[in-house]
Parts: C-alpha cells; sequence; structure tokens
C-alpha cells in the first residue's frame, strides 16, 4: 500500500465501499462520479501507478475480472453496449494515480464518452511508427 493513496486504502477495505466483486488481489467498486449507470473501476489491492508497473500477473488478472464483470454488468443493468477504458498519465485523463480500469456500461444514445476524430496517416508513416514500436518490445 502507498500513503495518501486513496484507491489502496479503498482496496484495501480501510475506506468502506460499495464492492460488486473481491478476491484475493482486487476489489471493484462503483465510481463515484459515474459517466452512466453503473460504471465501476477494477482496483488492484496492490499499488501500481500506472499500466507500465504492473506485473504480468497482475495485468493478465485485471483483464480476466472485466471480462467476468463485463458481463454480469450487461445483463444486470440491462445495457446496450460496455467500454473498458484505462487511463495512463494525465495527459491521458489519469487522476487517480493507483492503476485501475474503468467498466462503462452503455445506454443506447447516452452520448456519454467523446471518442476521437478520426484523422488521417500515409504507409510512410505507419512504416516508421512500426519501426520505433519494434524497437522498443
Ligand atoms: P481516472 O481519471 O484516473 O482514470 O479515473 C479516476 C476515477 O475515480 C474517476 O472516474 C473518479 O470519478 C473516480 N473517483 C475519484 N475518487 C474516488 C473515490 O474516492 N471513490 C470512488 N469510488 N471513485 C472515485
Ligand atoms: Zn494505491
Amino acid at each position: 500500500m502507498k500513503d495518501n493513496c486513496i484507491f489502496c486504502k479503498i482496496a484495501n477495505g480501510q475506506i468502506p465501499s460499495h464492492t460488486l466483486y473481491e478476491d484475493e488481489r482486487f476489489r471493484v467498486i462503483f465510481d463515484l462520479g459515474p459517466a452512466t449507470k453503473g460504471h465501476a473501476l477494477i482496483l488492484p489491492k496492490e499499488h501500481f501507478d500506472n499500466i507500465y508497473e504492473l506485473d504480468d500477473e497482475t495485468a493478465s488478472n485485471a483483464f480476466l475480472i472485466a471480462k467476468k464483470m463485463a458481463s454480469a454488468m450487461k445483463k444486470a443493468f440491462e445495457a446496450d453496449g460496455f467500454n473498458i477504458i484505462q487511463n495512463n498519465g494525465e495527459p491521458a485523463g489519469q487522476t487517480v494515480f493507483h492503476f485501475h480500469m474503468h467498466l462503462i456500461p452503455r445506454y443506447e444514445g447516452d452520448k456519454a464518452i467523446g471518442f476521437w476524430k478520426p484523422g488521417n496517416i500515409t504507409d510512410e508513416e505507419l512504416q516508421v511508427l512500426e519501426e520505433k514500436v519494434k524497437k522498443e518490445l
């Protein structure tokens, strides 16, 4: 646990929360500023600032929980769609620096989340980007 981290305290039960799911390593809670009805967060009990710090086992388990929760929440809330969102760093919209995944049920016409405007890219530009990433893998 990290000092003064609100999600460490919630995930580890020091601050009570409505818990949709819990196991040894994770807790799933409702977001207090929900984008839509049922918006929830997957929190690991161990502190990681972001995805870059995550170990492989936590990363795998987080997505398995996302899969389980998406199905359950879609049924429970009669959602028409579902977004799984995960922000890293302030420019990407991260405001709480304890890794978490957003589970956001979507409802026809809710207009809850604004997505990107599609841009343009050439094949040459894609080639440069592809090579840069492959060097880092
Ligand atoms: P981020 O922007 O970092 O991806 O998401 C942080 C989310 O945490 C926001 O959607 C915000 O509403 C939610 N949040 C912030 N503080 C609390 C809290 O104390 N309890 C709960 N349940 N959610 C919180
Ligand atoms: Zn934390």
